[in-house]
């Protein structure tokens, strides 16, 4: 959990590039954004709950009356800035303009804020220029603290301690959902507060990257990927890949594994403070093109994780993205074969200074299960 002091350092720095950018007011709703800004983990709800923030005021958050309490028990509560509430006849907009003493000019707002939000700002505030947060909030963000390094190392040791049972879990005959059950359990035992999906891939099933828990039985020789990740009470997620086998899965598919590990490496040895998002990609993407496998990984090699599973920065083709010392993301090459099978191997990765730290530490190898 962060303490005060870094949420005071958040909204410092947001106010920073707030005068920097010209916008005369920043509206954060509930979502990672306000988590990250002043540790409320507020529920999207029908009545408005708003942090303003202006280049030269001090803050104050918006809630519903009824709020009040659970807004004030947050870390935003400590902080020393005002909660203030609106009942049922108020115009909680018109609330937020008047305490922001808004007058006229450019107003930023969170990029998950629901669009009758907008359409309300749009209406109450009028004359104002309405523009996206994100490369205000997303440039603090993208950068982790110690503290938040640390979380997602925890994060990470919880999802490996799932995978270390997996091999438990796969029998020939159990159908992908009752592993994707046990598997569930066993997320939530580790350690997460919460489970945000379970992929299990077996067979064909694997040449999908986000497929379904179906009813398939799990077969004698099938791969089997297994994709999962929860958030702990921190808030912070976990996601990680690893690929099991029911037995010998045949020569064709270990070959094609053996190259997918190496493409994994050779992306994970291209992260380093300054490498370009592009050339990450590109260090697997070749590798996996040496042995005609480029065409069967059809999507980027990762995403950036912190409060939320996929956020900044994104690891692509054509990503111009420079990559600095304490960002975090996955690096996750797969090759789907339609109708046969496909592999995934994904590791979450911090950019230190002395080069990339992978926080999985499960074996990367291919793991096979004995039948
Ligand atoms: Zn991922
Ligand atoms: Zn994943």
């Amino acid at each position: 959990m962060a303490v005060n002091a870094d949420y005071t350092e958040r909204i410092t720095r947001a106010q920073v590039h707030l005068q920097e950018l010209g916008i005369d007011l920043m509206l954060v709703t509930p979502s990672a954004d306000l988590r990250y800004l002043i540790g409320y983990n507020a529920i999207p709800l029908e009545r408005i709950t708003a942090l303003a923030i202006s280049p030269h005021k001090a803050p104050f958050l918006v809630v519903p009356r009824l709020e009040i309490s659970t807004a004030k028990a947050s870390p935003f509560g400590e902080l020393g800035w005002e909660v203030r509430g609106w009942g049922e006849n108020d115009n909680p907009y018109e609330l937020i303009r008047t305490s922001a003493g808004f007058d006229r000019g450019k107003i930023a707002v969170d990029n998950h804020m629901w669009a009758e939000r907008v359409l309300k700002i749009q209406e109450n505030f009028v004359g104002a220029t309405i523009e996206l947060a994100a490369p205000i909030i997303g440039a603090i963000r993208i950068i982790k603290t110690p503290t938040e390094l640390d979380s997602l190392r925890e994060a990470a040791a919880a999802i490996d301690r799932v995978h270390a049972q997996v091999p438990n879990l796969l029998r020939v005959g159990r159908t992908e959902r009752e592993v994707g059950r046990d598997i569930a359990d066993l997320i939530v035992a580790e350690g997460h507060s919460r489970v945000d999906f379970v992929i299990v891939a077996s067979g064909p099933n694997g040449a999908s990257p986000h497929h379904e828990l179906s009813e398939r039985p799990i077969q004698a020789g099938d791969p089997v990927v297994v994709d999962i990740g929860g958030t702990m009470p921190s808030g912070y997620c976990s996601d990680c890949t690893r690929t099991y086998s029911m037995g010998d899965p045949g020569s064709a598919y270990r070959e094609r594994y053996a190259v997918l590990q190496q493409a994994q490496q050779c992306s994970t040895d291209a992260v380093h403070h300054g490498a370009i998002s592009h050339d990450i990609d590109a260090a697997g993407r070749n590798e996996l093109a040496e042995h005609d496998l480029a065409e069967f990984f059809i999507h980027r090699t990762g995403h950036g994780i912190g409060l939320e599973t996929h956020e900044e920065p994104y690891v692509g083709e054509n990503n111009p993205t420079v990559i600095e010392n304490n960002m975090v993301f996955s690096i996750e090459p797969g090759f789907y074969i339609e109708g046969v099978h496909g592999a995934r191997i994904e590791d979450i990765v911090i950019c230190t200074p002395d080069g990339p730290e992978s926080i999985n530490q499960q074996t990367r190898d291919l793991v096979v299960i004995e039948i």
